[in-house]
């Protein structure tokens, strides 16, 4: 039995007015109801009725990542710079990255993700195919400096994520892997009561999809999104839109082709580090054949994430090897992607056809690392030639699509060997051979699934909790503040904890009308209302949260019919 809570002792304190800075329902009503208070910009305080929240939706995701077989551990939050300067993310991720030192003047990151510790923690201990695939994650604070920090959890600078991630022998492996996560991930999201598209953030070669999005829907979303009801297509419009570079390149003039994410194949690959004629520091790394964007840019003086297109104009001469490392680019260079979103360098067959486009790279290992020698190309000009919008024909089976706004809760992503590949992290495979490790990694936003499914369940007086995740499933609300009424009320509570609910019991010396209010606001599922006048005849309210119903129930039915 779990106790009662008695609203007279729960620390949740309401506001009665809507806060300033909260533009979102979600943050607001957080907010209000007592459940989040900012400490600074981007880092909140999880109240009581939060947390109780939170910890559910950590426990629908170890369900469903413990079905999916994979291992639940926690790793340090504070990381070794150096396995960041092994990996190129040091240089590579920007100034999202929480960056301190210690004592001894040694380097140290605040995780925002951690595949660098994971990589290193597995490294000569996993050491044979027999031993894969294995998939571990934690549940865990993560770090990111993020530029602007907004909308309460959805955009924190301190966040609760789940991180996963899958080391795998072979690509049958790994999507097998992949798929699972991305089922669990769906699975996740109806759990928690969101409403959410599986959309493609980037599609491989052969036309699957190595890395998707869950967006769940609401207007409040960042991101565009268009779908079909019909087929199932999903893709961000952004990805859809732009997509296009053209450049002047080695060969024969211009480069053109179209890499439009979820929607069609890609052509061809591209993977420079160099420098425009100004001596600038610039580098581009864009998709891997797989699909996987790796891209690692370091313009100029141009936050990372402010990088527009106009950013990468110049000319750029690629390199090999030695002249990279002459000019300390680091091989084996990877980073998220710091592009804006959707815009994708691609490279015609001319690069391609010529074997040495991609030095330090095999067949087999697209590891990109290296550059095309003695050949210079220019980028001067970016263009949109894809536009997908809603209305427009579903560019898989032509039906109108629809447009929607997303919130991203989660992302399954393959890595391929970027991590393992750059930190030296190998398995032996069946002939004995050194490979390393297929990777694949797996989020889930749990503080910004709080935040996203009050976005999509809240009405003008507060909060709608899905029972999933209600912090408390019943309330019971006295409306007398003692005698014999208040008394039913409360033995009523405490039978229906024993009955296995969770229940908080408004005992508090307040008019109904404030409870009213106060129980709507912090949108406990169901509410039961114990009054004198009700009980004269046996019978209590009980009120639905979600649709307003109501109902008198026969006192002694209660527990029975709740549960
Ligand atoms: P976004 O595009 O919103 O910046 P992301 O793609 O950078 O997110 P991932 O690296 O994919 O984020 O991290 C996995 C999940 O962590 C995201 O899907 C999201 O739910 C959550 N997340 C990422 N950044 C934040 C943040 N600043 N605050 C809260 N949750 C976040
Ligand atoms: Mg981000
Ligand atoms: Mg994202
Ligand atoms: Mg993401």
């Amino acid at each position: 039995m779990s106790q009662v809570m008695k609203m007279s002792r729960l620390y949740a304190p309401t506001l009665k007015e809507d806060p300033a800075e909260a533009e979102l329902a979600s943050h607001r009503l957080l907010l209000r109801a007592g459940m989040i208070r900012k400490q600074a910009a981007g880092l909140y305080s999880y109240l009581p009725l939060a947390w109780r929240s939170l910890r559910k939706i950590e426990d629908i995701v170890r369900d469903e990542m413990d079905a999916a077989g994979a291992q639940e551990l926690l790793m340090p939050i504070l990381t070794d710079a150096e396995l960041w300067r092994e990996s190129g993310r040091w240089d590579a991720y920007g100034p999202e990255l929480m960056r301190l030192s210690d004592r001894h003047d040694r380097d140290f990151v605040l995780g925002p993700t951690h595949e660098e510790t994971v990589t290193s923690l597995i490294t000569n201990e996993l050491k044979s195919y027999k031993q894969l695939p294995v998939n571990l994650y934690q549940i865990q604070d993560k770090f990111r400096d993020e530029m602007r920090p907004r909308f309460g959890l959805m955009r924190g600078r301190e966040f609760i994520m789940k991180d996963g991630y899958s080391f795998n022998a072979t690509q049958e492996s790994l999507q097998e892997t992949y798929d699972a996560m991305k089922q669990a991930y769906a699975n996740i999201c109806e759990r928690c009561g969101l409403h959410a598209l599986p959309v493609v953030a980037d599609s491989g070669q052969i036309g699957g999809d190595t890395s998707v999005e869950f967006m769940a829907l609401a207007d409040a979303g960042e991101a565009a999104l268009v779908y079909c009801d019909d087929c199932g297509f999903a893709a961000d419009e952004e990805a859809a839109t732009t997509s296009v570079v053209v450049t002047e390149g080695p060969g024969d003039g211009t480069l053109t082709k179209v890499h439009t994410p979820g929607m069609g194949t890609i052509e061809a690959v591209a993977a420079f580090f160099g420098f425009p004629e100004n001596g600038t520091r610039k580098s581009l790394a864009l998709i891997a054949e797989d699909g996987t964007p790796v891209v690692a840019i370091v313009p100029g003086d141009h936050e990372l994430n402010e990088v527009k297109a106009e950013h990468l104009f110049g000319t750029y001469h690629l390199m090999t090897d030695e002249e990279l490392q002459e000019h300390g680019l680091i091989k084996g260079f990877i980073g998220p992607v710091n592009l804006p979103d959707g815009i994708r360098l691609v490279v015609d067959e001319c690069l391609r056809d010529s074997k040495k486009w991609a030095c330090g790279a095999n067949e087999e290992d697209y590891h990109y690392t290296g550059a095309c020698p003695e050949r210079d190309f220019v980028v001067d000009e970016w263009a949109d030639l894809v536009t997908v919008k809603a209305g427009d024909p579903c560019p898989h089976c032509g039906k109108p699509l629809s447009g929607a706004r997303g919130i991203e809760v989660s992302q399954v992503f393959q890595l391929g060997t970027k991590y393992s590949a750059a930190m030296g992290a190998t398995f032996a495979d069946e002939n004995g051979e050194e490979k390393p490790f297929l990777m694949g990694c797996y989020g889930v936003g749990v503080s910004r699934t709080l935040a996203a499914v009050v976005e999509q369940h809240n009405d003008e007086h507060g909060i709608i909790w899905p029972v999933s995740v209600a912090p408390y499933e019943v309330a019971v609300i006295a409306l007398d503040k003692k005698g014999e009424a208040f008394d039913a009320a409360s033995k009523l509570a405490d039978d229906l904890a024993v009955a296995g609910l969770e229940v908080v019991f408004d005992d508090r010396a307040e008019r109904p009308g404030v409870k009213f209010a106060d129980n709507d606001l912090m949108g406990f599922p169901y509410q039961i209302i114990v009054g004198k006048r009700g009980l004269a005849n046996g019978t209590v309210e009980v009120k639905v949260r979600a649709t307003g119903e109501r109902s008198d129930i026969a006192l002694d039915e209660v527990v029975e019919k709740v549960a």
